[in-house]
């Protein structure tokens, strides 16, 4: 499974981080890093959850 996130979409407000931070880490400068792109399957509801709550909906899990 992997997350994709469309920086282009991204506004750096960080709910993601706040419910999955070790995929994402928003910098000082506002922008978003993506930690690690590879994930297992017990971390797909976290995951999904985090992609909810994203509210330009520039989170993506593809299997
Ligand atoms: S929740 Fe969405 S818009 Fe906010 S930092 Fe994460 S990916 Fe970017």
């Amino acid at each position: 499974m992997r997350v994709c996130v469309d920086y282009d979409k991204c506004t750096g407000l960080g709910l993601c981080e706040s419910i999955a931070p070790e995929f994402f880490e928003v910098q000082d400068d506002g922008s978003l890093e993506l930690l690690q792109s590879d994930a297992a399957e017990a971390q797909r509801a976290e995951l999904l959850e985090a992609a909810r709550a994203c509210p330009t909906e520039a989170i993506r899990i593809e299997d």
